[in-house]
Formats: structure tokens, sequence, C-alpha cells
């Protein structure tokens, strides 16, 4: 049997969204064993209206959540969760705006957002690990993300915050 195109690498949107916000496979698309770089563990990050959509192949490099006051404007939660990939193993689509904040220590840090819903579907650090990319956990909107590992920030944690057992704490 000859060897399909891979439904990654096509124009076409490989999901869809029902009107109850479930992302599911489009129609039409099969036989997405024969391509195992792009189908090992695939996973979609989207803005809340659905515009801007990211998709990622294989597991983060780093899941961590962070507890910094900048951290807590940004996405009006209590503490961000963020998981960190490598940008070769990240497709985008969707229009986007930048804000740039400018960190602690001076790096200029770039958040992408969908200029329609507000929400942020990536961000980086300029000149800082240029090859990797962070998305914040909630844009997949999957309970089964993997558990984070890192606990960035902590002397901003509110009081009532519990962390998984095995999290690094930093500073
Ligand atoms: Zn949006
Ligand atoms: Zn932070």
């Amino acid at each position: 049997m000859a060897a399909q195109p891979c439904w990654l690498s096509s124009s076409a949107r490989p999901w869809r969204q029902s009107a109850g916000g479930r992302l599911t496979r489009a129609t039409g698309i099969r036989n997405q064993s024969t391509c195992r770089l792009h189908h090992m563990n695939t996973r979609t990050a989207t803005c809340s209206c659905g515009q801007l959509t990211l998709i990622v192949r294989g597991d983060p490099i780093r899941v961590s959540v962070c507890h910094c006051l900048a951290c807590q404007r940004r996405t009006g939660s209590v503490f961000g969760a963020q998981a960190r990939f490598p940008r070769s193993s990240v497709t985008i689509s969707g229009r986007s705006t930048e804000y740039v904040r400018t960190g602690d220590e001076g790096s200029r840090v770039i958040f992408s957002f969908c200029p329609q819903c507000g929400a942020t579907v990536h961000y980086s650090v300029e000149g800082y690990d240029e090859g990797s990319i962070s998305v914040p956990v909630g844009a997949f909107a999957d309970p089964e993300f993997p558990v984070p590992s890192f606990s960035v920030y902590e002397e901003r944690m509110h009081s009532w915050i519990s962390l998984p057992a095995g999290v690094e704490h930093m500073a």
C-alpha cells in the first residue's frame, strides 16, 4: 500500500472545534500511523475563540508553574502553568499580536496572543533558548496534560495553593 501524505503537513486544518469547544480530528483523515514523526503524541493548543492554534508533536521538555505577579496578571489566574517545547516540533497557524514584557533581569519576554479574544497561546524569551517555545498549559484544555516538575517564584505563591509531590521548588 502506498504511503499517503501526512495530514499534518497538508494545508488542511486537522482539527475542528464543536460548539461545545471539544476538538476532534476532521473527518477524512486516515492512515495516521504512516508518519511516525508527526503522529507521536500530538497536542493542540488554541486561544479562546479558536482563531490562533498551535500543534505540538511529542512531549514537553519542561512543565512548570510560576507564581510571579506578572504571570498572575497575564493569566488572570493565581499562577501561570507553562510547557516548553522545541520550536521545531511546533506548528502555529492564525493571527497573533505581540506583547513584550521586560523581565526582572532585563530579558524581553514576547507573548503572542489572539487579537480577537486576547488569549496568549505562546511566548518566548528573546536571546534565551531560542530553539524553544513556551505554551500556557491551559491553552491545551487537557486535564491529562503532564504534571509540572518545577515551581518558580514561590515567595509570591498564594497561601492556599498546594503543589504535586516531587515538584522542584525554585526561587
Ligand atoms: Zn482567539
Ligand atoms: Zn512568572
